[in-house]
């Protein structure tokens, strides 16, 4: 059976604001039920991650990025709700942050049980606009950044690459990348919406509004297979975001 990386605490409901977002800050748990409801899993068959740590943050995070995050106007503009500004800096540590250093913690495990199993899947996490020194786009821990440098400096694994299929490009992940020969990220992205300015990637693939399905799936076809025989990764991290 495929491992399945979940812990209710990646969800997050702090005071209403996970309404006010287009971000549903609950569908980890609505997946979880999702697959629960299917009988492909059983309630207590997901593994419970530990929350990512400071001393591992720091590992790709700068320490005046971290600091910065008790700042509710520097998390607001990350998260892209205003009312966060108004919420005391234990409020949102305690029911935004942590739910993400969870789900953080959740890729890290997930990482380690596909290199142990072939394959493994994180319900959370994916959050590819946060770079080592900023966050945005709802992005505040680079989750996968991280997951992977900890298994790099381990030793467990030499190449890396990230697929990012979400529908914006992976900015923050590209961005930490840059400074790492040993990672690279296919990202196909919609071409006109946000981030903006680009991050320059090893494979970026950018498209038009309005694919079709079985286009969409076409490129990802002629344009993957090549990247994966030129790269020879030890391990793949498909971050399949929040928008296919
Ligand atoms: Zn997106």
């Amino acid at each position: 059976m495929v491992p399945i990386v979940y812990s209710p605490l990646y969800n997050f409901t702090a005071f209403g604001l996970e309404r006010l977002h287009p971000f549903d800050g609950r569908k980890y748990r609505r997946i979880h039920e999702a697959l629960v409801a299917r009988g492909l899993r059983r309630p207590g068959d997901c593994v419970r991650p530990r929350p990512i740590t400071r001393a591992d943050l720091l590992k790709v995070h700068a320490e005046d990025y971290l600091r910065s995050l008790r700042r509710p106007d520097v998390l607001s503009g990350i998260l892209e709700v205003p009312v966060v500004r108004r919420l005391p800096a234990w409020a949102i540590d305690w029911r935004i942050l942590r739910p993400m250093r969870y789900a953080t913690g959740g890729a890290l495990l997930a990482c380690r049980l596909a290199l142990e199993h072939g394959i493994a899947v994180n319900l959370g996490g994916g959050f590819h606009h946060a770079a080592s020194d900023r966050g945005g786009g709802f992005c505040v821990y680079a989750d996968v950044p991280l997951a992977v440098k900890i298994l790099h400096d381990e030793g467990k694994v030499g190449r890396v690459l990230v697929v990012d299929l979400d529908a914006h490009q992976g900015d923050g992940t590209a961005a930490v990348f840059q400074g790492w020969d040993w990672a690279s990220i296919y990202d196909l992205y919609e071409r006109d919406i946000f981030p903006f300015p680009r991050q320059s990637e090893d494979y970026p693939v950018p498209v038009d509004a309005g694919l079709a399905g079985s286009e969409y799936l076409w490129i990802i076809r002629e344009s993957l297979p090549a990247v994966l025989d030129e790269v020879r990764p030890d391990l793949v991290v498909y971050n399949a975001g929040s928008d296919p």
